[in-house]
């Protein structure tokens, strides 16, 4: 297996060079574009890695599901459907999508930065410090890694440079839908996207999701039916308005993340991690998605 992996990054190679790297802040901009990496950790607890699959980056959008999830455990599923959607939005994930009616928190999604900033606020805990403190905690608890931490450097930078951030989160002030200070709100998201993670450790959270919130030892992290709720949303809207194309392509639910990696989910099956910086112009990694192609159609994983 792992010289299967091998041989798809192999031919994958070629595709770093056709990708741009995030450059909103310096940090991302200055990564090696040629960085390529892939892990696959099986419901058996079977890990599989090949490349540059222990290489930490920062896991921006992938957390958009953890903070779903945590907020659905939190609050469950009826509350977090009254505060955001969960239809595609077909258009960029910072775009400004509020429409100006009252209705509007219902065309935003949770794989959508101002649908993410939104879960922030359902996250269980008196201040925005302990709301991030139990979203770092789940992510190492579904990772299995408790060295998993902030990147201190990308946190200020995100936060100093966040004006797009910034105007959806004041929009949604404005219309009502953010209690309370909006400045210790995004500070919880700025810093949620600035977690640092290796494509290892999002393999073995895909795994959990694909198992439904089940490890491989049995233990329970989650209910079932978050897990599917999760899912669904990554298949919609994880790729953002590439989502269709992934679909068609690979065929599992996935998340991306401008830090370029990706977490592909394969329902009861496996998680797969990938790492390529270099991104297309849709913010997804551009080699990532040709080697879950490549590695979807070798093994067969498209729940089409
Ligand atoms: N930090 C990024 C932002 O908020 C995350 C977006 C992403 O990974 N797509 O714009």
């Amino acid at each position: 297996m792992e010289e299967l992996l091998q041989q798809i990054l192999q031919e994958c190679r070629p595709y770093t060079g056709q990708g741009a790297l995030a450059s909103y802040i310096p940090e991302l901009a200055r990564q090696d574009p040629d960085r390529l990496g892939i892990a696959m950790f099986h419901k058996d607890g079977n890990m599989v890695e090949a490349g540059d699959s222990r290489r930490c980056f920062t896991i921006q959008s992938v957390m958009k599901p953890l903070l779903l999830l945590l907020a659905l455990q939190d609050n469950g599923r009826e509350t977090v459907r009254a505060h955001v959607g969960v239809e595609a939005t077909g258009k960029p994930f910072d775009a400004i999508n509020v429409a100006d009616n009252a209705l509007l928190a219902k065309h935003l999604n949770p794989m959508v930065n101002a649908g993410a900033i939104l879960m922030c606020q359902l996250v269980g805990g008196e201040t925005y410090d302990q709301r991030f403190a139990r979203l770092l905690g789940f992510i190492r608890r579904l990772a299995a890694n408790e060295k998993i931490d902030l990147d201190e450097e990308v946190y200020h930078s995100e936060k100093a440079t966040g004006s797009k951030n910034r105007a959806l989160a004041y929009l949604l002030k404005a219309h009502g839908l953010i209690r309370g200070d909006v400045e210790e709100l995004l500070d919880c998201y700025f810093r949620a996207c600035s977690i640092r993670v290796s494509a290892a450790d999002l393999a073995r959270i895909g795994c959990v999701l694909a198992c439904h919130g089940q490890l491989p030892d049995g233990q329970r992290l989650f209910p079932a039916a978050y897990g599917r709720f999760v899912n669904a949303n990554l298949m919609t809207c994880g790729m953002y308005d590439g989502s269709g194309d992934f679909a068609i392509r690979v065929g599992v639910p996935a998340k991306s993340g401008v830090g370029g990696g990706i977490m592909a989910v394969v329902p009861g099956r496996m998680g797969v991690g990938l790492f390529g910086p270099a991104l297309d112009e849709k913010g997804n990694s551009l080699a990532g998605i040709r080697a879950l192609e490549l590695l979807s159609a070798r093994l067969d994983l498209s729940v089409f």
